[in-house]
């Protein structure tokens, strides 16, 4: 196989180790910055954005207006009480950061190199080999800087580690195939049978990520299928039935049940975004044992 560009450079927003939720044993999680997708419950709505971006903190402002000031892009405005940032104009140079008096803005993400990440994540590398862990490409989506993901995985396997991604699925299948032969495990985001109600919920249809975890289920990969379980959205019987129906169809005989969570929803805040479930109850295993039966009914192997 050809070698990695250990040089190659990416946007990142976290690298969390000890993680044992996001494939088997103890891995590293590098969690990339951007996604294709705008889900309106993202609980991660931080990572969405593929750069470097400015969060402000409501609670800290003392509403000087420094920023506004001094920002060479004129990218920060200020309406109905909130500091507000233009984040196609934001050239991402952090002076307002640094400037702020009050410590009331942070930046979010940063650029690393692939032998920077692997430098954290080799640290670890005795519980890979105890636990039959290994690195977690998460997000945001991996996808939205394929090339960066293609460097890394290829430099994680030239060090021997089981490499795993959690992704939407969403790229064109030509670039998508290039990732397959570096990743032994795939857990793969199904939001909804429907295109048109994925469309609502997350901005773009499903075929893409239908067409690509087929497509991983056939070369033989390691495939678990999940469902982010929203209510209101994919949360009837119908939507098991149905959604069962079209992960056979895939290849898949099994998938893993994600009941809705609020941990996302104070981010919305920071980024002075409207959030769409700020109402919305929390599901729990208790609240979907009819809708995992109807999995099961249908002939896909569902649990949580
Ligand atoms: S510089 Fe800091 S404290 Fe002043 S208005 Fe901007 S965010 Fe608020
Ligand atoms: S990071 Fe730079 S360009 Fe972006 S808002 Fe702050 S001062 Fe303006």
């Amino acid at each position: 196989m050809e070698k990695a560009d250990r040089t190659k450079t990416g946007v990142i927003f976290n690298i969390q180790k000890f993680s044992v939720n996001d494939g088997p044993g103890i891995r590293t999680v590098v969690f990339f910055k951007g996604c294709p997708l705008q889900c309106r419950w993202c609980s991660n709505p931080e990572s969405q954005l593929p750069k470097v971006q400015v969060l402000w903190d409501a609670k800290k402002c003392v509403h000087c207006f420094h920023c506004r000031a001094i920002c060479p892009r004129q990218a920060v405005s200020y309406a109905n009480g909130r500091i507000l940032i233009d984040h196609i104009a934001c050239d991402s140079c952090m002076e307002c950061v640094k400037e702020c008096p009050a410590r009331a803005l942070k930046s979010e993400g940063e650029t690393k190199s692939v032998q920077e990440i692997l430098d954290v994540v080799m640290q670890d590398e005795v519980f890979y080999e105890e636990s039959g862990g290994g690195i977690t490409l998460s997000g945001g989506e991996m996808l939205s800087q394929p090339y960066f993901a293609l460097e890394l995985l290829k430099a994680a396997k030239e060090e021997g580690l089981h490499t795993c991604c959690e992704t939407t699925g969403y790229a064109d299948f030509k670039i998508f195939e290039q990732l397959l032969p570096y990743l032994d495990l795939l857990l793969f985001d199904c939001k909804h049978w429907d295109p048109l109600e994925h469309l609502k919920g997350t901005g773009v249809i499903n075929e893409r990520p239908l067409i690509n975890m087929r497509a991983a289920i056939m070369a033989g990969k390691d495939v678990l299928p999940r469902i982010p379980v929203i209510p209101g959205f994919n949360d009837s019987l119908n939507d098991a039935a149905q959604m069962a129906r079209v992960l056979k169809d895939c290849g898949a005989s099994r998938c893993q049940l994600l009941p809705f969570h609020q941990f996302g929803e104070n981010k919305y805040d920071l980024l002075g975004r409207e959030y769409s479930y700020h109402n919305t109850d929390a599901l729990h295993k208790e609240d979907l044992e009819d809708y995992r039966t109807c999995f099961v009914q249908n002939g896909i192997d569902a649990f949580f």
